[in-house]
């Protein structure tokens, strides 16, 4: 037994040559394509670039904001060009934050400021990975991460980014009251008790209200967990997810396409003294997966025996630490995702035919499928609105085509009942996201009211909810 990073460094090569040699092959097809086409740094009209992290989504904004304080941003507000968009940490992949208007960013505008109990009161810049150990410094931490910890507060919960876990609510589903600052200046407070209404519409509002300054956030203790992570084949993984995620606090699985096999990690609470983590090897193990697309894309059975002899002898990792440590990771490759969140009945049936669909069509694909589970909750663009979903999401490396999203994927998720996440790839317009959430037309009405003449709708946003 090998460690998985030994595993995937040393055998990589090794295994490409051996098995190549085996089957006799002579030819290696190296389909690595050169670095997509940027955009100029600046345009025509000296107006700088503004770039999402995938590189996918860009704009030229004509101003840019980056308020310290609440009145210095509605100052701004009132006099900026529209549309006016707000950007926390550019991780979307969708249009959200692109604007050639104004572009607001509250990087300016971070910290933990307050405690009522265990509510603490954030500056919504703060970025996830900052909130760790400010809350921890109280013996407290978020009750959930998502993959990564780069987004900004505001940014998570204006799209329902979530984790993993039966019983965890996306991030959103935490928040006791928000604060909002309105295009025209106005300072809007909301909470279960006071403006229910546009609390519910708020939570997951895609910047599309107003800008969020402060939110409340529902603590939990800072606990220790221990983090679980083994490989197994792909139809084991799927006959025990379920009771896996009955019994731990954070279960999901990787569908590892081409390879028969899928990576588990669970987290569970414990008391048990920290044991380092294994330096992360997401890189080395995307790498390996990359080799074995560039080597064997033109046969799926070596493809399979190679991935086989890569990773079949690895040995389950272990790590303890305090969970805002743990459970999100660096994503250090770049890459495009669609993510869709499934009825919990549906979802691993939809999981089935993605795998299959894509090791039929696209031998390209070589990123793992990311499978979760979600706790529902009440907010009125929530995909988690009115009880779980199982998410099911593909990722295509960035140098990659990811129209295949479109074309293959989609029609699965949706013919499964599922709704887009907001911040990832989805092609969903007015009519047909109307028809997934019941209070559709109520946030469309406490958008009106917050923002009457529109100057926070964006084309992206006009399209979404089919307005001119
Ligand atoms: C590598 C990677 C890993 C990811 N992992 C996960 C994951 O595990 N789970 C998951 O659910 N998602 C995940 N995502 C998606 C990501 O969490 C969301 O797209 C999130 O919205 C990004 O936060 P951000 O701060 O970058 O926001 P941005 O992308 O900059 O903005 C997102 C939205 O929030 C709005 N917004 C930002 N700040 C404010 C504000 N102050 N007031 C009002 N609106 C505001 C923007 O206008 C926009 O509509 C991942 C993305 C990447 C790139």
């Amino acid at each position: 037994m090998v460690t998985r990073r030994k595993a995937l460094t040393i055998g990589a090569a090794g295994v490409g040559g051996a098995v190549l040699a085996a089957s006799g092959a002579a030819v290696v097809a190296n389909r690595d394509k050169p670095e997509p086409p940027a955009p100029p740094t600046v345009n025509p009209q000296g107006r700088l670039l503004w770039r999402n992290w995938s590189g996918i989504q860009s704009a030229y904004p004509a101003e840019r904001l980056a308020p310290k304080e609440e009145g210095e941003l509605a100052a701004g507000l009132k006099a900026a060009p529209a549309p006016i968009r707000a950007v926390g940490a550019g991780h979307s992949f969708t249009a959200l934050a692109a604007t050639n208007g104004t572009l607001v960013s509250l990087d300016a505008m971070a910290g933990v400021i307050g405690w009522d109990g265990d509510v603490a009161t954030v500056r919504a810049g703060t970025r996830l990975g900052a909130l760790g150990p400010a809350l921890a410094e109280k013996g407290r931490a978020m009750a959930n991460l998502p993959d990564i910890n780069k987004q900004s507060l505001a940014g998570a919960i204006s799209t329902g980014t979530h984790g993993t876990g039966k019983t965890l609510p996306a991030i959103h589903a935490n928040l006791a009251g928000l604060t909002l600052i309105t295009a025209d200046g106005r300072t809007v407070e909301c909470d279960a008790d006071h403006r229910p209404d546009l609390f519910s519409a708020a939570k997951v509002s895609l910047g599309a209200l107003g800008i969020i300054t402060q939110a409340r956030l529902i603590t939990s203790p800072n606990r220790r967990l221990r983090r679980r992570v083994w490989i197994e084949p792909f139809e084991e993984a799927v006959a025990k997810a379920e009771e896996r995620w009955a019994e731990h606090r954070n279960f999901e699985f990787y569908a590892i396409p081409f390879t028969g096999l899928a990576a588990n990690i669970t987290h569970d609470e414990t008391d048990d003294p920290p044991e380092a983590a294994p330096p992360s090897q997401d890189d080395a193990f995307l790498e390996a997966l990359k080799m074995l697309r560039n080597t064997f894309g033109w046969s799926n059975g070596l493809r399979k025996g190679a991935a086989g002899m890569l990773l079949g002898g690895t040995k389950p990792e272990t790590a303890v630490d305090e969970g805002w440590k743990l459970l999100s990771t660096e994503r250090p490759v770049r890459f495009n995702e669609m993510e869709y969140h499934l009825p919990p009945e549906t979802q691993l049936a939809a999981l089935k035919e993605v795998v299959a669909v894509i090791e039929k069509e696209r031998s390209d694909v070589f990123f793992p499928i990311e499978v979760r589970r979600i706790a529902g909750d009440d907010a009125w663009l929530s995909p988690f609105q009115g009880g779980p979903r199982g998410s099911v999401a593909v990722h295509a490396w960035y140098k990659d085509d990811y129209a295949f999203f479109f074309e293959l994927i989609e029609p699965i998720f949706q013919r499964h009942g599922g709704r887009p996440h907001w911040g990832k790839l989805h092609s969903l317009r007015g009519q047909r996201l109307a028809a997934l959430y019941p209070n559709w037309k109520d946030f469309l009405e406490v958008r009106r009211e917050l923002d009457p003449q529109g100057r926070m709708l964006s084309p992206y946003l006009k399209g979404l909810f089919e307005l001119d």
